[in-house]
């Protein structure tokens, strides 16, 4: 059964770090006309900018350690308070464990929204890996040392994975198979929205 939809689309974008839910999210959120919250994004913007909160997060993303909940949550609810988010956003690297879970169903739960859905990009770890190590040598992101990188999945599996037991149980996971063409993994992707009655704006 699909919901009667208002029009505002809630998204969560998960997947191990390479496997291209940053480039994915992009999209999606472009076709649904609803903004990308990336937590990385953020943090990388201050770090940059040398901000106070870049100083405090610096060295934590350089190792490959999640910020703490408190301060990554905060963050979010300030960013998913502003206007553009109104009707709706794809959230990237957020929720990262289930603590940020619970903080983000509080956040939901006041404002009487909740997530549509969740996709679930399913990638494995040597393909995460060899590509990680391809974008560290394009970007040169700080955190794309080989220690940072493996110490970067090791948490995902560990800490991340679990949170999608939690939407399991609420029947919104999508699993996508994010190995492919960029485009048709983008279809599979939009398909599987579509069939949750999520339709795109244009
Ligand atoms: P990402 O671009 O999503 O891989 O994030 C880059 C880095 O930012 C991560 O390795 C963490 O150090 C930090 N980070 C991003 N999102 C979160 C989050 N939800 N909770 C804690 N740390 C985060």
């Amino acid at each position: 059964m699909t919901a009667q939809h208002t029009g505002s689309t809630r998204l969560l974008i998960v997947g191990p770090q390479g496997s291209g839910k940053g480039t994915q999210g992009v999209r999606v959120a472009e076709a649904f006309g609803i903004p990308v919250v990336s937590t990385g994004d953020i943090f990388r913007a201050n770090i940059k900018e040398g901000t106070e909160l870049g100083q405090q997060v610096k060295e934590i993303t350089d190792a490959g350690d999640l910020v703490p909940d408190e301060l990554t949550s905060a963050i979010v609810r300030d960013r998913l308070a502003q206007p553009d988010a109104a009707h709706g956003f794809l959230l990237d690297g957020y929720p990262r464990n289930v603590a940020q879970v619970s903080h983000l169903d509080d956040f939901l739960i006041g404002r009487e929204e909740s997530l549509d859905a969740v996709i679930e990009l399913s990638v494995p770890r040597e393909e995460s890996l060899q590509r990680l190590a391809l974008r560290a040598k394009d970007q040169g992101r700080t955190d794309d040392t080989e220690a940072a990188i493996a110490h970067r999945l090791d948490i995902y599996e560990r800490e991340t994975a679990p949170i999608l037991a939690v939407y399991r149980t609420r029947g919104i996971v999508d699993t996508i198979d994010g190995v492919g063409d960029l485009d048709e993994i983008t279809e599979r992707i939009f398909a599987a929205l579509g069939a949750r009655g999520l339709q795109r704006a244009a």
